[in-house]
């Protein structure tokens, strides 16, 4: 009891120092990473192979050669930026990948380790490359602002306070397994089901507006892309119970918009 306690008290100190060492990409946004990058990507793998071992890959090739236009459109534009600025490791275990599942749900989610799945369902709303762009760039953003580690993070220290008192159960791996249960629920057939903070969309909608800027999409097309989102029907749909979307929302996407376009091509 006293090693665990010890230790309990070491996570804190660490997520302390931490949490004054890392910063959410572009945002400048402070955050506590606790979890091993290696960790999430292989987990994330493993949720991937999971989650296609479950699903049929879309057959309609306009659809899957639009997301993967913009999907390498995007993750070029921000690939270069990065370079230039020098902060490579903001990519430590992210490689793009872009699918398209054939299924009703209107959904789209991406994985810490840079497999972002769009679902049929939500292309009838993203029919255009600069509509798809705004799903994407959200889905980028939710990746490089490590959300997922963040969020694994802060179920960790939650998890120490309660697990300091009890019985201390299970390996390393399982524990870190176990977080990434509960930071994703990642079920079979529904993929990526548990929604962000309201304060990590509404990071992932600033960055993802200055990503798909950095593309040269239009990003006043995202206001009235969520505004559809947030009218009464959209509620029932997968995406807005992982994504919801309401007046306050698009009142900030809106209040970016002048920031996210010095991002565009020309601007920079
Ligand atoms: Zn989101």
């Amino acid at each position: 009891m006293k090693n665990k306690l010890k230790r309990a008290i070491l996570l804190f100190v660490t997520a302390i120092i931490a949490f004054s060492c890392s910063q959410v990409f572009l945002t400048g946004r402070k955050q506590m990473l606790l979890i091993d990058q290696g960790q999430i990507t292989s987990l994330s793998n493993q949720a991937y192979t999971d989650i296609m071992k479950e699903s049929k890959l879309s057959t309609n090739s306009a659809h899957i050669k639009m997301v993967r236009e913009v999907g390498n459109n995007i993750t070029d534009a921000v690939g270069r930026y990065i370079k230039e600025k020098g902060s490579d490791r903001v990519l430590e275990g992210i490689t793009w990948k872009f699918d398209v599942i054939e299924s009703d749900q209107v959904n789209a989610f991406c994985l810490p380790n840079g497999n972002i799945v769009f679902y049929e369902g939500i292309m009838k709303l993203t029919n255009t490359p600069d509509l798809v762009a705004v799903v994407m760039g959200h889905e980028i953003a939710h990746a490089l602002a490590k959300h997922g580690n963040e969020r694994m993070s802060q179920e960790m220290l939650v998890g120490t306070v309660g697990q300091a008192l009890s019985a201390y159960i299970g390996t390393e791996n399982q524990k870190t397994q176990a977080l990434f249960q509960l930071a994703f629920g990642v079920g079979s057939q529904l993929g990526v089901t548990l929604p962000y903070s309201r304060k990590h969309e509404y990071e992932a909608d600033k960055l993802g507006l200055i990503l798909m800027a950095m593309a040269g999409y239009d990003i006043n097309v995202a206001p009235g892309f969520w505004e559809r989102m947030s009218d009464g029907k959209a509620g029932t749909m997968e995406f807005f119970s992982t994504h919801p979307s309401d007046a306050n929302r698009v009142k900030q996407i809106r209040a970016v918009l002048p920031e996210a376009a010095k991002y565009a091509p020309s601007k920079l």
